[in-house]
């Protein structure tokens, strides 16, 4: 491809770790103008060459479960150790409202401070799609950025998880202690995703409730079918406080182990070549939904043929002639 000087000094500026840089290029990922667009591409395709690979590690709670606290004490344990952190949040409600439950700047004040941390809040979007493009497109900056961990959080609510364990190599799944004896509403889909289920507030009076809550999400991850990509032992359940640090570092420990034996073992490239195919196939369908909705001739001809089947053309038949136009 041939690459402008500019392309390339913005690609070396990210390289280099500067934070503004990053943040800019997010900014230009995140822009739907068609000028934009392009020069993002030409940016990721100049960022793409291998070497560095980010741990990155998906997070999942509903609100209130205390991600935000988790985050901060999680990170400031990985800065303290020298690594670099990146946070990036997928936040579904912010396609809804226009506010976003994620992008509250008080959040994560020590860490949003920290020199080896990099927050960005959920920008809002229209939809999931496009939340989803713009996360994993920012995964890949902050990778070429040289982050050793990139942790992506998302609200439980609907399709936001399944979207974030496509994007991470490990999937957190953060719980609060249950009250009931209800599995917390937490959907057997979701609880399929998770290589660790981290019950917070493990700590003070909420503590006997946590390892009540910790037995039965043990008990409930023994019946879960085992995957191909699950260490002996994995997934399982963990207590922690992410207010006073019980159980972080054995957490990063679990998460480190697991890592290790799905690098051994293939399953972390396997995982890898098949999010890449994914992601393709996820904008070959998005591209293509696009060209239907603003190509005003598809529009035209779509309108046309949908007043034919009201006349009698079957459906399917009116469809192929349709997505004939399309080649
Ligand atoms: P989020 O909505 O999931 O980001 O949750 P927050 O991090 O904002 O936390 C929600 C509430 O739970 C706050 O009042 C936190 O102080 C509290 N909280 C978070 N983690 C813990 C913990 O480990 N122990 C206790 N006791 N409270 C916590």
């Amino acid at each position: 491809m041939d690459q402008t000087p500019h392309i390339q000094d913005r690609a070396a500026l990210i390289r280099s770790g500067d934070r503004r840089a990053l943040s800019r290029a997010i900014t230009l990922i995140e822009s739907a103008r068609a000028d934009h667009r392009a020069e993002a591409l030409e940016l990721l395709a100049t960022l793409r060459a291998p070497g560095h690979e980010a741990l990155r590690i998906g997070l999942s709670g509903t609100p209130g479960v205390g991600k935000s606290t988790f985050i901060e004490a999680f990170g400031l344990m990985l800065t303290g150790q020298g690594l670099r952190v990146a946070v990036l949040a997928v936040d579904p409600s912010s396609t809804r409202s226009g506010g976003s439950i994620l992008g509250d700047k008080t959040r994560m004040e020590r860490l949003s401070r920290d020199p080896l941390a990099f927050i960005r809040p959920s920008p809002s979007q229209t939809q999931l799609g496009g939340v989803a493009r713009r996360t994993r497109e920012a995964v890949a900056l902050c990778e070429a950025a040289g982050f050793d961990v990139i942790l992506i959080e998302t609200v439980g609510v609907g399709q936001s998880e399944t979207l974030v364990s496509g994007m991470a190599d490990i999937f957190l799944l953060l719980l609060a202690p249950a009250g009931g004896d209800e599995l917390q509403g937490v959907k057997r889909g979701i609880m399929e995703l998770a290589d660790l289920i981290l019950v917070n507030k493990a700590d003070g009076d909420l503590k006997p409730a946590a390892l009540r809550t910790l037995s039965d999400y043990s008990g409930a991850l023994q019946l879960l079918r085992r995957r191909p990509q699950d260490k002996p032992g994995f997934p399982k359940a963990l207590p922690v406080s992410s207010i006073t640090g019980d159980g972080l570092a054995g957490a990063w420990d679990d998460i480190r182990t697991l890592t290790a034996w799905r690098k051994d073992q293939g399953h972390w490239t396997l995982n890898r070549t098949a999010q890449a195919r994914l992601w393709f196939e996820d904008e070959v369908r998005s591209a293509l939904l696009a060209r239907l909705t603003h190509d005003a001739k598809l529009r035209h001809e779509m309108e046309r043929l949908g007043r034919e089947v009201e006349g009698g053309l079957p459906p399917a038949l009116a469809a192929e002639r349709l997505l004939a136009r399309l080649t």
